[in-house]
């Protein structure tokens, strides 16, 4: 029996689902795809939903089905099955092939290739990343997507994975993060469904882009099934793709893991340059269809220095409190938001406490594990980096160091001997002092 939709506490529930869609994908993915949908009705089991044509049921159904399932399912309170009408023609629901094999879902749509800016300090990953997701038959397997936090690693490999299903809608990609990875692997032991799982990851799937795989990490069981799927995937030639903001030696992994993820290529994501920080600024605000002055973008590009989530973080407070306050976007308008670091902080050395911060924050670290006793390598390479620079970079005294780090002169001096002879004889190292280098120096760049 048909329960008309007009009925207000079906509506709501409609509503509920959207606002729990947009806190999920973001507004505008929900914009753009789901305000396109209509509630038709309830039909036993079946949420019937009409859209203007089968393109859109088809997009949502192929990148979107697990959220909007289990959004209607926590607002309807029961498990419905989302059934569409495109243009008032029931439209076919996904092809069977992919069933039970949501694998790509999670794909964010709006990172692509189109909206990603290349310069320098990015060039080669991407490159790397179009060529994987391009060129047909086996090239370098895996490629092992490397940078610092918030630097563009998980936009790639979403435009990897929708470049790729965009030449092929039938790929069977799955795009997911080590964690999500881990997560699964918990269901399926608790739920008996490791067969299941197994059959995805070994024998489905096509190509796996894994995110952050730092957090398999400690995850024994999760890293076992990594480690099969892998070998499966590589042996059968299939693609597989890694990002993580450690390399991989600097992994606490088993070392036949690591290994594996030498064989292939590794690309390096560095801190964008003043020029592309100013373009991706300036591409944001196209996006958002609003202008922002040459000046303005220079000044926000000036004092963000490493981390791009953190410039489209100042932009779009600076956008909010400027359509909010109904005052224009001006350069005075900026630095009076965000402060105007420019005279504090170009002058001098920097501080030890931003050493300690950078080479923390860049080693997914707490400033408190550098200081701290642990003596595993995960931190005593870092925490050895750390005292090297402030050396190096500082006027400080060994001792004035040593103080800094709850350690003696002697371990200071001890740690920049160290770390002065292993970067003659070790490039990724010498490559992660010099990126280090760069992101303390790039957050004091001066307004030039
Ligand atoms: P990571 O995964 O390395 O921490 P993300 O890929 O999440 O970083 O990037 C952070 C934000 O910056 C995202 O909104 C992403 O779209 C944007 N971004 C990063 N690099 C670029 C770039 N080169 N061009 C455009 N946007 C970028
Ligand atoms: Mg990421």
């Amino acid at each position: 029996m048909a329960i008309a939709a007009s009925e207000v506490g079906m509506e709501n529930a409609w509503r509920d689902v959207l606002s729990g869609l947009e806190r999920r994908l973001g507004g505008s993915d929900v914009e753009t795809w789901f305000r396109q949908v209509e509630l038709l009705r309830l039909d036993g089991d079946a949420l019937v939903l009409g859209v203007p044509n089968r393109y859109v049921s088809e997009w949502i159904v192929d990148n979107y089905r697990v959220p909007l399932e289990e959004e209607i399912e926590r607002a309807f309170r029961r498990r419905l099955v989302a059934s569409w009408v495109a243009d008032g023609e029931p439209a076919t629901p996904a092809p069977a092939e992919e069933d039970g094999f949501p694998g790509h879902f999670r794909l964010n749509p709006s990172q692509t290739f189109e909206t990603f800016v290349v310069g320098a300090s990015n060039q080669f990953a991407h490159a790397a990343s179009l060529n994987v997701s391009e060129a047909p038959g086996r090239t370098y397997n895996p490629l092992y997507i490397f940078g610092g936090v918030g630097l563009g690693k998980t936009h790639l490999l979403n435009a990897i994975g929708n470049r790729i299903r965009q030449r092929n809608p039938r790929a069977r990609v799955v795009y997911l993060s080590a964690e999500d990875f881990s997560n699964e692997v918990i269901n399926s032991i608790r739920y008996n469904r490791m067969d299941q799982l197994q059959e995805k990851y070994r024998r489905t799937c096509e190509v796996l882009l894994m995110d952050d795989i730092q957090f398999l990490e400690s995850k024994p069981r999760t890293l076992e099934e990594f480690f099969h799927s892998f070998n499966a995937l590589h042996s059968s030639g299939r693609r597989i793709c890694v990002t993580s903001d450690r390399y991989p030696k600097d992994l606490d992994l088993p070392d036949r893991l690591k290994t594996r993820f030498e064989w292939g290529l590794r690309a390096d994501i560095l801190p964008p340059e003043l020029e592309t920080r100013v373009a991706i600024l300036k591409r944001r605000a196209d996006a958002e269809q609003v202008h922002l002055p040459d000046e303005v973008a220079m000044y926000i590009a000036t004092h963000n220095a490493s981390n791009v989530r953190k410039l489209e973080g100042s932009l779009t407070n600076l956008l909010a409190f400027s359509s909010f306050h109904g005052r224009p976007l001006s350069l005075a308008f900026a630095k009076e938001l965000l402060g105007d670091f420019g005279e504090k902080r170009d002058a001098g050395p920097p501080s030890i406490e931003r050493i300690q911060e950078v080479v923390a924050r860049f080693s997914n670290l707490r400033v408190a594990d550098l200081k701290g006793n642990r003596r595993s390598r995960v931190q005593t390479v870092p925490r050895q980096v750390a005292m090297y620079l402030c050396r190096k970079l500082t006027k400080h005294s060994f001792p004035e160091i040593g103080e800094r780090f709850g350690r003696d002169h002697s371990t200071v001096m001890h740690a920049v001997r160290k770390i002065d002879e292993d970067i003659v004889k070790d490039a990724d190292l010498r490559q992660r002092v010099e990126t280090l280098e760069r992101m303390i120096a790039g957050g004091r760049e001066a307004t030039s």
